[in-house]
């Protein structure tokens, strides 16, 4: 491992890598801790000329980068190596010529959160646990169930804390991985809050955002991905969707590291984007000040966070990076779903998309310039939750099987 330590994000406080670290012991929930490398030691044996020679596409590839041994057992599912399309078409529908979109719904369970919970896993197992556990608002359950249960050669149990409100994809996507599935009756801050207590009785491994420092490290592999991808040219702007904050937060580290072993020559400045029910950190953003818990006021299921876990690295990334932070409504939400799908054939969940709606909106609202090169993540799957898709796009054509009737219907739609 080339971790030297963890340090705390408020006070600066530095704690040893052992695996069940969490929070810094005099910060608190505040205390979020990062994961410090020794960059002049990666730099000796990782190069781009090495990468270029590793068959592996999945995170493994970035071992030099992450904060796991290199001898654990890890999941067996293929998580990472998602592609990043040249999206021409839907580039062109906003006016822009470097359009990127990069597909993380094509990871395992279909979300971006796999390549946290991959992490987590091996954690767990150098931890030596037999349970992990954690609450999320769907995806970050259903990939911990999925590479829970890809694990060979170690038992390990997924006990899971869902809000009554998280769609039935994702629930059925738990069952099926043979988690423990618990239903909160509540919203998200309760069931963080129950995992929680649970993890504490029972000494169970702690996969809760931001609680753990080793999950956003996961996460960064998107952004290292990026920028492989794009052969180490780092686009201007890299735009996602914004939760508890531990995706952008990630993003932004592997951009960091990538820039401190001289792998890109900039930081993309950040993008987030946060429904208008739910937009703690976008406030925050604006005003400078403290951010204020709000209702959890969207149907973008696994974006209402309405007390972000991690909002001091979400607002660094975006400050440091010189990026900005904006809103979408839900019925922006909505209409991006379909038009995403018409113009690239890729298919994101409501929050999946919400990256895309926020980057049309600066677009179109001048906030932005069209000549620079942009990322957008889509960072779910839109099959995991199609009653949400069925209200943006409603029915399709009912006709009894008669051609005649389907000549005037044609007709009528100018399709013959
Ligand atoms: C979790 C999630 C996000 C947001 O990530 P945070 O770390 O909570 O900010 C965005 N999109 C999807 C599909 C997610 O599952
Ligand atoms: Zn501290």
């Amino acid at each position: 491992m080339y971790v030297k330590h963890l340090r705390c994000i408020a006070c600066g406080r530095e704690y040893p890598t052992t695996p069940q670290q969490t929070t810094c012991q005099h910060c608190g929930f505040d205390g979020i801790l990062d994961v410090i490398y020794d960059y002049e030691q990666i730099k000796k044996v990782w190069t781009k000329e090495s990468l270029a020679e590793d068959r592996d596409f999945s995170i493994w590839r970035y071992l030099p980068l992450l904060p796991i041994e290199t001898d654990t057992l890890r999941p067996n599912l293929r998580v990472g190596g998602t592609p990043l399309y040249h999206a021409c078409k839907l580039g062109e529908a906003i006016g822009v010529d470097k359009l990127y979109i990069k597909d993380d719904g094509l990871n395992p369970t279909a979300s971006l959160k796999d390549r946290a919970s991959a992490i987590a896993v091996v954690k767990a197992v150098e931890a030596g646990a037999s349970t992990v556990a954690c609450s999320s608002t769907g995806n970050a359950a259903s990939s911990l169930a999925g590479n829970v249960a890809s694990l060979s050669g170690y038992a390990l149990n997924a006990c899971i804390f869902v809000p009554q409100r998280a769609p039935a994809g994702k629930v059925a996507q738990l069952l099926i991985f043979g988690a423990t599935v618990i239903s909160v009756q509540g919203n998200y801050g309760d069931a963080f809050d129950l995992s929680t207590a649970a993890i504490e009785r029972y000494g169970w491994y702690n996969r809760n955002a931001a609680i753990n420092p080793y999950l956003v490290e996961g996460k960064k592999t998107v952004a290292i991905e990026i920028c492989e991808q794009l052969h180490w040219q780092a686009p201007d702007w890299a735009v996602f969707s914004v939760g508890d904050g531990c995706t952008i937060a990630g993003a932004y580290k592997g951009f960091y590291d990538l820039y401190q072993l001289g792998m890109i020559a900039k930081i993309p400045k950040l993008i987030g984007v946060q429904a208008e029910g739910c937009a703690p950190l976008t406030r925050a953003w604006e005003t400078s000040k403290h951010w204020q818990k709000t209702e959890e006021n969207t149907l973008a299921d696994s974006i209402a966070v309405g007390s972000p876990r991690n909002p001091e690295k979400a607002l660094r990334a975006v400050r440091e990076s010189n990026g900005l932070m904006v809103n979408v409504s839900d019925q922006e939400i909505l209409e991006m779903q379909s038009f995403i799908g018409r113009h690239s054939g890729v298919f994101g969940e409501p929050a999946g998309v919400t990256g895309f709606a926020g980057l049309k909106k600066l677009i179109e609202n001048q906030r932005i310039s069209p000549e620079e090169t942009f990322v957008v993540a889509i960072t779910g799957n839109g099959l995991k939750d199609i009653a949400n898709a069925a209200k943006a796009v409603g029915e399709p054509l009912k006709l009894a099987p008669d051609i005649d009737q389907l000549d005037k219907v044609l007709q009528e739609r100018d399709l013959i």
